[in-house]
């Protein structure tokens, strides 16, 4: 079941314009909240990003947060899995194709739901694969926009490649992955790129520095360098869907002692203590 401009339907039954917004310009933001047991992880973070996008694009919220809340509880208890990841689509509605807004279109709202698959134990025994590329997006990263055609491409490039992930350089410096965050182990130190608009402020990566203050992981949140990637012990990424997982390999060659390191072990065991707590219900989300 999902949600679509006030309806609850089966997927298969939602139909949107050929007009609308979202597929003439990809005039549009989106969310994606995980769901565990059937508990919504970190929601109040989620609003909050999707309120700053909305903003970024001059969009009205349509919902309150206590009306959003409602909705992805009715998709929530609407869905099989107990663990899911809930997609929340705005855009600027149904207009008649211009560029400029339209004066009265009404935004389209569309909220489905996925299986949220943890990721196999192999694949975290082993760590995963990344190539590096040129971020060649826009100045507006910080907005989670559903023009996601840089992204899409860039991703693209690492499958190609084998890989799973792209790592962005801007001008010497990482901003981070094409669908992911990316923090770098140098000397013993967890470095994460700070938040700026050349970059989504993860709700993961926000998780992952409570963490580390939290249990003293030595951390420095500044920019990294191309050479400090290139000679990091370890690299993860993170991401909603994701979590918290080891890059061991980037551009061919082993970062580190090519297994995942022990900055990676210590949080991932950290991420899922934090989780359970959540999904006991006794941290208010
Ligand atoms: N950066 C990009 C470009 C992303 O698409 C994502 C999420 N898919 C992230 C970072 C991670 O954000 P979050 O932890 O909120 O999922």
């Amino acid at each position: 079941m999902i949600y679509l401009n006030g309806s609850f339907i089966p997927i298969e039954d939602a139909r949107i314009s050929v007009l609308d917004r979202g597929f003439i310009f990809g005039d549009g933001v989106y969310e994606v909240v995980p769901v565990y047991s059937r508990r919504l992880f970190r929601l109040t973070e989620h609003l909050h990003r999707l309120q700053d996008s909305l903003d970024g694009i001059r969009l009205r919220n349509p919902h309150s947060d206590i009306e959003w809340r409602g909705l992805l509880e009715q998709i929530i208890a609407s869905n099989e899995s107990d663990d899911q990841y809930l997609y929340l689509h705005i855009t600027r509605g149904v207009a008649p194709r211009d560029h400029a807004f339209p004066g009265d279109a009404m935004p389209t709202v569309f909220i489905m739901s996925a299986p949220l698959l943890v990721s196999p134990k192999e694949l975290l025994a082993t760590g995963v694969s990344a190539i590096t590329a040129n971020d060649n997006r826009w100045l507006r990263c910080d907005i989670k926009a559903t023009s996601l055609l840089p992204n899409v491409l860039l991703r693209q490039m690492a499958v190609d490649a084998g890989a799973v992930e792209t790592l962005l350089l801007r001008e010497g410096f990482l901003t981070e992955g094409s669908t992911s965050n990316i923090f770098v182990v140098k000397d013993k130190m967890l470095l994460a790129p700070p938040k700026s608009y050349l970059m989504l402020p993860g709700i993961t990566y926000d998780v992952v520095l409570e963490l580390a203050v939290a249990h003293d992981i030595p951390h420095e949140v500044r920019e990294v360098s191309e050479y400090e990637i290139r000679t990091a012990q370890e690299l993860l990424l993170t991401s909603s869907t994701k979590e918290i997982m080891p890059i061991t390999r980037l551009d061919g060659k082993l970062v580190g002692s090519g297994k995942p390191g022990t900055i990676f072990t210590q949080l991932y065991q950290l991420y899922q203590n934090y989780k359970a707590t959540v999904m006991r219900g006794n941290i208010v989300v």
